[in-house]
């Protein structure tokens, strides 16, 4: 490790990555500290239950991968292998599965009475997918460059978020379809901002396909680590930086952190204006993950869910939305809404020889330590009987346990902050550079700032764009293209 670095990074997660990859590129010399003994924070893949499981610690399926600019820009898909299941998500309910294609007519077809309304919900979106795309992936405060999906997507969130979401339907299956993606979000039901990121990635499913990594999602920061270290940049693990005065010296830091830990690690030279503001950022619900080794598929009622990479489990919508609200009262529900996805079915290399794995989770109060297994257990039980039979193995992550691996997750939050739409207006802080702080040379660049959670790398982006503007003067946007 050298004395000096022209940028310095702290965390390895998608964000940090994408900062170091583009200052890298930028001609820069870099060095990225991650406190844990791997790289790549909510993007790596671990054997978590027996050898040869290769499981997801974290993201398993990757709506932005073909959509985020940052990953364009990047060749993403030019770099790591993606398979992409013709069914994006599908909803098991009692009488058979809604289902959601990567074509927005045959999921219509599928809806019964309340297809055509489903088409005309998605139809605006889904053909302006690049416009929505680009409008949610940065400060909601710039100017949109597509202003006509701009406003399809605030009309339609409208439409979704509030008390009217069901004015156009009248069966389940479609309502059920778009709650499923709108409790992502792990927020109350209806809500703006739910519907919102509900919508984005239902448009992604629609258009573009909901991509799973062949091998996992450490190949993804494994690809962006070898692009680093190609550019000269530096990795050090085990390396967790507690103070800001720890670090190399350097003309700029993007911490790919939470504003609570930067409050920590900044302590005298954050001025007390912007530490206050900081310090109103508030964090949301967490989650409780299981991951699964299992004999054979899950044995779902209705074969179609085989075809789809993420399944959302827990019934109508009325009943997901009563999950969730339970949630957020701070209860555990005794019938919890089930985020799984099961990349077995596209990538047999990720388990041994006729073995699959199943990634799952729930949403649970802040700081549990409940083991969820179980519930999430009898939960697909319901719609797959005979579930139990095919569990080789669990691996059980409490809320509790996600915070202390990984700090970004505090009490289990692993959207890095509620995600509400004041939460995404302002995230941290109400700026239209919100990613450059109040500290000299200092970039926030994690999922607590614009444009918030998920595996796209824009945060770290758009840090390292503006840290290249203000601290060394570079406006040209470095060519980030494979071979280059
Ligand atoms: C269980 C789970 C499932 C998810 N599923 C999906 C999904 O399917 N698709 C999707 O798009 N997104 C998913 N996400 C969200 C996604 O993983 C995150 O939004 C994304 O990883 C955020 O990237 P980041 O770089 O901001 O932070 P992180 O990926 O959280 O990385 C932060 C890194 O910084 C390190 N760090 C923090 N503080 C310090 C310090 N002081 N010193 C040194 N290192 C430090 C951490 O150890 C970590 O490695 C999921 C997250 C979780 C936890």
């Amino acid at each position: 490790m050298r004395g000096e670095y022209d940028a310095v990074i702290v965390g390895s997660g998608p964000n940090g990555l994408a900062a170091a990859v583009t200052l890298a590129r930028s001609g820069l010399s870099v060095a990225v500290f991650e406190g844990q003994d791997h790289l790549g924070g909510g993007a790596a893949s671990l054997e978590l239950t027996e050898p040869g499981f290769v499981h997801d610690a974290c993201s398993a399926v990757h709506p932005l991968a073909f959509e985020s600019r940052f990953f364009r820009e990047f060749g993403l898909r030019r770099r790591v292998e993606f398979a992409v299941p013709d069914v994006s998500f599908a909803h098991p309910l009692e009488g058979g599965a809604a289902l959601a294609y990567r074509d927005l007519e045959r999921t219509a077809d599928g809806l019964g009475a309340d297809g055509r309304a489903y088409a005309r919900l998605m139809r605006p979106l889904v053909d302006r997918v690049r416009g929505v795309a680009d409008f949610t992936g940065g400060s909601l405060l710039r100017v949109p460059g597509d202003p006509i999906a701009a406003a399809w997507f605030a009309v339609r969130s409208l439409e979704q978020g509030t008390g009217v979401w069901n004015r156009r339907f009248r069966g389940d299956a479609a309502p059920a379809l778009l709650t499923g993606v709108a409790a992502h979000t792990i927020l109350g039901l209806p809500s703006l901002a739910a519907a919102g990121a509900g919508l984005a990635l239902g448009t992604y499913g629609h258009a573009r396909g909901w991509p799973i990594p062949i091998g996992g999602t450490g190949a993804i920061a494994a690809a962006m680590v070898d692009d680093i270290r190609a550019h000269g940049g530096e990795l050090f693990t085990d390396h967790p930086v507690r103070s800001l005065d720890d670090l190399p010296s350097a003309r700029a830091v993007l911490l790919d952190v939470t504003p609570r830990a930067f409050v920590a690690m900044a302590g005298e030279r954050m001025p007390a204006g912007y530490r206050r503001a900081l310090s109103r950022f508030r964090y949301g619900a967490a989650v409780a993950k299981v991951d699964f080794a299992l004999s054979a598929p899950v044995p779902w009622s209705d074969p179609a869910v085989a075809a789809a990479g993420t399944v959302h489990v827990g019934g109508t919508r009325a009943e997901i939305a009563a999950s969730e609200n339970a949630v957020g009262a701070g209860s555990l529900p005794d019938s919890p809404y089930v985020l799984a996805a099961q990349p077995t079915l596209f990538d047999p290399s990720r388990a041994p020889a006729g073995s699959h794995i199943l990634w799952a989770y729930t949403h649970v109060p802040a700081g549990s330590s409940a083991d969820r297994t179980e519930a999430i257990t009898r939960q697909i039980e319901r719609f797959a009987p005979g579930f139990r039979d095919t569990i080789i193995a669990t691996s059980s992550r409490t809320a509790q346990r996600l915070s202390t691996l990984n700090p970004n997750y505090p009490d289990g939050d692993i959207a890095a902050g509620l995600p509400s739409v004041g939460q995404l207006l302002a995230r941290p802080v109400l700026r239209p550079d919100p990613w450059r702080t109040a500290v000299p040379g200092v970039y926030l660049c994690s999922a607590s700032t614009s444009p918030g959670p998920g595996v796209h790398g824009l945060a770290g982006w758009w840090a390292s764009l503006s840290a290249l503007r203000h601290e060394f003067g570079i406006r040209t946007l470095p060519d980030l293209a494979p071979g280059v």
